[in-house]
């Protein structure tokens, strides 16, 4: 299939403004914080490790692909082109000990559900787009899928051979291993050494491998369902690593600026990455590292047996949006600990609804003179904003200094609120700023449900006015305002729409 193209912007000359602003992101290579600065200047590239897709993704995962949008946001926000590939990854995902078992997430869960993995992977990677699209998450320039990119990585495999740091095992020699010991930088992105790892591992290692770090490229094995001829045999399918590294020097090139993942993928997979790619091309593969902590379920660890494996509809089944699992998930810091329950989740809807209550009164604040103080709270409060996002992804300090505004303007305001003209758009200013981050202030469509129900309330709030019963008609006006439906008299008779 080729893969879906569209939505990341691509600009005409001209048509951002250069950045100036600094930005500073914490690399976990180099283990500190350091100012942004991509390799061409104006236009950023940057892959994200996507999902497997052989289960639905849990709002654990969208911890991780949430955090790529909103570092697209930001980015774009501070003037970068920006060039974002996200993979889905449906074939040759395996850990170390499944790897020696030779079996990958895929082929696993068809064997669990008697499905066939090109149809769980299908039915999957559907479900993933739906739900990154329900939370908002703007389109990458590409989402390209494994599956299509057999000859890409067939092609660095042949390279990594030829130079001598990939080697051939097994009968025939169709299994393809990555000599760890052949690339002197194996274990500077995570911190582990070769020998370290030799003596951590195993007694019943792979005896195919030279040192039982080395991971596979290409293997072979005549019961796999999805699999390849190539050079190397007749049942060949890749590893989980080096579809990475093929996928993204295919679409960005030989080294990106910024490379993404949960924080569970440094190791073994980025630290894999790296190898093949910088000893495949001789070049830096990644500029800056951003990893993202777990998020937490219930204080733990997520489980099937703890039926706390949550997807956006079991976030929907208990009356959220999933605006209101957007903003929990990215109103923390990326690096910083993240706990889903569903206290938290209420908490995030009413924080959403506080904002967007705010929004309205300024947007229909009487009109005076300039408030005093009021000033000083806006400049503040799009200070700390800044500085906030600038700041490594700081979401939680750039959502506090929109909170308190909130509060500064409600106390200095007053209610109904008065503001001059200027201070009401410079507050809407920079809360539309606010929104073209996170994306949470505007409510998802009514359902079919909803809006039949607000159609009755129209009509029955028409005939209480009919009949001269103007406390009901109130109070029916003062029940739609709290569904966020204005009702709007007119001499073509009445209109209604949602705030
Ligand atoms: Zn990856």
């Amino acid at each position: 299939m080729e893969p879906a193209r569209g939505g990341c912007r691509v600009a005409l000359a001209g048509e951002y403004p250069a950045p100036s602003v600094t930005l500073t992101f914490y690399n976990t290579l180099t283990r500190r914080p350091e100012p942004f600065t991509p390799a061409e200047p104006g236009k950023v590239r940057m892959y994200h490790c996507g999902p497997t897709v052989y289960r639905r993704p849990h709002v654990g995962n969208f911890r991780a692909f949430l955090f790529a949008d909103l570092l697209r946001r930001v980015l774009e926000r501070r003037g970068f082109e920006v060039q974002q590939v996200m993979n889905v990854t449906d074939v040759g995902h395996f850990t170390q000990e499944d790897e020696d078992r030779g079996e990958d997430r895929m082929e696993m869960e068809s064997r669990l559900t008697g499905k066939d993995p090109w149809q769980i992977s299908r039915e999957i990677t559907e479900l993933f787009e739906s739900d990154m699209a329900r939370l908002r998450a703007k389109k990458p320039m590409v989402r390209p899928r494994a599956t299509d990119h057999i000859p890409e990585m067939l092609q660095m495999v042949d390279t990594l051979l030829a130079k001598g740091v990939a080697y051939r095992a097994g009968a025939g020699g169709q299994n393809i291993y990555f000599s760890v010991n052949a690339f002197d930088r194996y274990g500077e992105l995570s911190g582990n050494r070769v020998e370290a790892l030799e003596a951590g591992a195993r007694i019943e290692v792979n005896p195919e491998k030279k040192h039982p770090a080395d991971f596979a490229l290409w293997k072979s094995d005549p019961k796999h369902i999805m699999k390849w001829k190539s050079q190397f045999g007749e049942h060949g399918f890749p590893g989980w690593h080096i579809e990475c590294s093929a996928m993204a020097r295919k679409y960005l090139g030989d080294t990106l600026d910024i490379h993404t993942g949960g924080e569970d993928l440094v190791f073994p997979h980025h630290e894999c990455e790296v190898a093949q790619s910088e000893a495949a091309t001789g070049r830096t593969f990644v500029r800056t590292w951003m990893h993202v902590q777990f998020l937490k379920v219930d204080g733990g660890k997520m489980s099937k047996s703890l039926g706390n494996v949550y997807s956006i509809d079991d976030v929907v089944a208990r009356g959220f949006e999933p605006r209101h699992l957007r903003f929990l998930l990215l109103r923390a810091h990326y690096r910083a600990p993240l706990n889903f329950t569903w206290d938290a989740m209420t908490d995030a809807k009413g924080a959403i609804d506080r904002l967007a209550s705010f929004l309205w009164d300024v947007k229909s604040c009487v009109i005076k003179g300039a408030a005093p103080g009021v000033d000083e709270a806006i400049a503040k409060a799009r200070a700390g904003f800044d500085a906030g996002l600038d700041d490594d992804l700081n979401t939680a300090a750039a959502t506090a200094a929109i909170f308190e505004l909130v509060t500064d303007v409600r106390a200095k305001a007053g209610a109904p609120m008065k503001l001059s003209r200027a201070q009401a758009e410079a507050i809407s200013q920079l809360l539309d700023e606010f929104d073209a981050v996170f994306d949470i202030l505007t409510p998802e469509p009514l359902s079919d449900v909803e809006r039949t129900e607000v159609e009755s309330l129209v009509a029955e709030r028409q005939s209480a006015r009919a009949r001269a019963d103007y406390a009901r008609a109130d109070e029916i006006r003062k029940i739609l305002t709290e569904k966020r439906v204005i009702v709007e008299d007119s001499k073509d008779g009445v209109r209604w729409r949602r705030m």
